[in-house]
């Protein structure tokens, strides 16, 4: 059983983001995502490659359910996901989690390394080093809570960083640096799943390499899948198992990395795999 099941995913956005604003004459319905389906193994990366507005973040965040489709069905680990209750849709949100292009925006400046790591731990109730649930109480205990500020400096160690940043606030760190915590943040609960939309996109080539790296390691040291999303062709290859390649909302060609990157089939991807110079990463 795969662990994400994705069958004719579309989401139509009744107005297109305009450049001009709100005031385009009469509707312009957008698909942004149109009739996708595809399977997700798990321990493997997904790479999803398209240019810009080909739909990437939007069948991203469909397939964590942060935004609801128009029509189609996703299922992870055998279970419907958008008639999932309440309850368990949150128990679910443990197990995907994300990481976003540009770390800054995602992480609040006004909060410090600890809060900004512990914040998920606090939410979800789970402030042992081992994940597991804590009794009723133990999560008022503050950002000192040592059960919690262990779990962060072990969080901070997975990802290069160490104990001596956790008083201090997002923007004393260069972007390699946030992206790091920003995904200490996301490794928080430990899931399963990861969707990282355009990680390393805002990054200067040898950070972005450095980052890549890391995501590979956490992958080994936790057993984690991904849907990794770029607009690179050489990132995307570097990281994935397989790659689905997207234009205009849907999924054009999809198969072994070696397959798409060697022997690609459709033109779109040939233009793709020619756009991008191999760059070493
Ligand atoms: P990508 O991540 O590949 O750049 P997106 O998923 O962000 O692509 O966008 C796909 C298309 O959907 C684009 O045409 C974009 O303008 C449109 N779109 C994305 N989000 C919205 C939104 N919230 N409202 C309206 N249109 C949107
Ligand atoms: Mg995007």
């Amino acid at each position: 059983m795969p662990l994400l099941e994705i069958r004719n995913l579309t989401k139509i956005y009744p107005q297109g983001e305009s450049v001009l604003g709100g005031n385009s004459r009469g509707r312009s319905e957008v698909r942004a995502v149109d009739d996708v389906s595809l399977d997700i193994h798990a321990g493997e990366t997904l790479g999803l490659v398209g240019e810009s507005g080909s739909g990437k973040s939007t069948l991203g965040r469909l397939t964590l359910r942060l935004i609801e489709p128009t029509t189609g069905s996703i299922r992870f680990e055998g279970r419907d996901l958008l008639s999932a209750p309440r309850g368990e849709m949150r128990r679910l949100r443990r197990d995907m989690q994300i990481i976003f292009q540009d770390p800054f925006a995602s992480l609040d400046p006004r909060f410090r390394v600890e809060d900004i790591i512990a914040e998920p731990l606090i939410i979800h109730g789970s402030t042992t080093a081992e994940g597991a649930p804590s009794s009723p109480g133990f999560a008022k205990g503050g950002i000192t809570n040592p059960g919690r500020r262990a779990r962060v400096v072990e969080l901070l160690r997975a990802v290069g960083l160490d104990e001596s940043i956790l008083q201090r606030f997002p923007h004393e760190f260069s972007g390699g640096q946030r992206q790091r915590i920003g995904i200490a943040r996301a490794l928080a609960l430990r899931p399963k799943f990861i969707v990282a939309d355009e990680p390393v996109s805002a990054l200067d080539v040898s950070v972005g390499a450095q980052i890549v790296n890391l995501l590979a390691q956490l992958q080994r040291d936790f057993g984690l899948t991904y849907l990794f999303i770029s607009h690179s062709m050489p990132v995307v290859r570097y990281l994935s198992t397989r790659i689905a390649v997207m234009y205009r909302g849907q999924i054009v060609e999809m198969g072994s990395t070696e397959q798409i990157a060697e022997r690609p089939q459709h033109p779109y991807t040939r233009s793709l795999l020619e756009a991008t110079p191999e760059v070493a990463i």
